[in-house]
């Protein structure tokens, strides 16, 4: 047995089946590459789900992250410290929000923004008590506690949990006249993710979030914005949301606010808004540590230069432009912004699955979604010729399944 099997027959045999990886075992990375325990080299087009964005051991989040380790990492919210003035001022002018709330998953962030818009509904909006109800969207994905997987109608997500959260109504993606219809007295909010990433990197229609917003204004309902994967420079732009110029009354935060390194979320709003929370009434052990402040700061002074959006921006359209020229050779659609594709196999051809593994064989890391679409999110210091040579792979995967 190679030391590859070896460790996926003991992780395999002593851990729950929850996901379903491929078969490699990672032991180092650095900027876009991974190197297995065999020293095989591979181009990360996953980047953790949108986690990595920075780039694996990014010099300056490694190095904040190292500085904090050896002076401060945990005091509780119990105490103030040092690292987190400047965390909280720095998301809420990345996000242009007055009051930041801190977390760890991004599960936990929605769960925020979830008990945030049902307080402010009924101590702002004066919805009766235990009557607040939530807009949420078809083949959402909001991550995967108890109360998230009640509106989620992903099937292996949902089935087999209940008894299930009430307060939700689901409506189809991408239609503001859905909402409109579902919209009643006592909505407080409407979640969504600018753009689907699970669902396989859904784009919704041109003026859309515009069209939220408009809705949202008119009829005094928070509209949250789930930028967990799609913000922090991944489309082009800071957060998916600006493509439209649309700000969100809640943005919520995750994934890549941690660096690649510790995992941090947050949400971000107005005092009219965050300011329904008071002590005692939410939080979390870790959320705001220092260690994670640090690591955060760093990714926002990162976002502060603009650097990695403009370089997702360019890298994207460049991306998109070859992924498309794919299409009637084994590739269905293209859809995405910036540096974030899903591209639909033929299924006819192979299942995502395969195309992942024949892509893995040729040194490229990419996860499928629902059977037949793959998904492409390297990091975003991979180079012009890294990503060109990952897209020639999949023109090569495909051709192998098209003989
Ligand atoms: C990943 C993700 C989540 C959940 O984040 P976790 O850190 O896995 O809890 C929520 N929303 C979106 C859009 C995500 O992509």
């Amino acid at each position: 047995m190679t030391s590859t099997d070896t460790f996926i027959e003991l992780s395999e045999r002593r851990s729950a089946h929850n996901y379903h990886p491929l078969p490699i075992v990672i032991h180092e990375a650095q900027g876009a590459w991974v190197t297995d325990v065999e020293g095989r080299r591979f181009l990360d087009c996953l980047s953790g789900y949108s986690s990595l964005n920075f780039g694996h051991g990014n010099p300056k989040i490694v190095g904040a992250a190292q500085e904090q380790l050896a002076k401060l990492t945990l005091t509780s919210r119990a105490f103030f410290h040092d690292q987190f003035a400047a965390f909280a001022a720095g998301l809420g002018d990345l996000t242009g929000k007055d009051m930041v709330l801190p977390m760890n998953t991004g599960a936990e962030a929605v769960e925020t923004a979830i008990k945030v818009a049902r307080k402010w509904g009924y101590e702002v909006k004066g919805v009766a008590p235990e009557q607040a109800n939530i807009i949420v969207m078809e083949d959402n994905f909001h991550g995967r506690t108890t109360t998230i997987i009640s509106f989620s109608t992903d099937p292996d997500a949902h089935d087999g949990f209940g008894p299930y959260t009430p307060g939700f109504t689901v409506v189809k993606y991408g239609s503001v006249e859905a909402i409109r219809e579902a919209v009643d007295a006592n909505t407080v909010a409407v979640l969504l993710e600018p753009i689907q990433g699970e669902a396989g990197v859904l784009v919704p229609p041109d003026g859309y979030l515009t069209q939220v917003r408009e809705l949202c204004t008119a009829e005094n309902i928070l509209m949250i914005a789930d930028e967990i994967q799609s913000g922090l420079g991944r489309t082009g732009d800071t957060f998916a949301c600006d493509h439209e110029g649309v700000v969100p009354d809640i943005y919520v935060l995750g994934k890549a606010l941690g660096g690649g390194v510790v995992p941090v979320s947050a949400i971000t709003a107005n005092e009219d808004v965050l300011g329904v929370i008071k002590p005692g009434q939410h939080g979390s052990t870790f959320g705001g540590n220092p260690l994670a402040c640090a690591v955060a700061n760093a990714v926002i002074e990162i976002l502060n230069t603009g650097e990695y959006q403009a370089r997702a921006k360019e890298l994207g359209a460049v991306l998109h432009e070859r992924l498309r020229g794919l299409i009637g050779r084994g590739v269905v659609t293209v859809r995405g912004r910036g540096l974030w594709a899903g591209v639909d196999i033929d299924p006819s051809l192979a299942t995502g699955r395969e195309i992942s593994k024949a892509l893995m064989r040729r040194g490229v890391l990419a996860k499928d979604t629902h059977g037949s679409t793959i998904r492409l999110a390297p990091p975003i210091v991979v180079s012009e010729e890294d990503l060109l040579w990952a897209v020639d792979q999949l023109a090569d995967a495909l051709a192998e399944f098209a003989k």
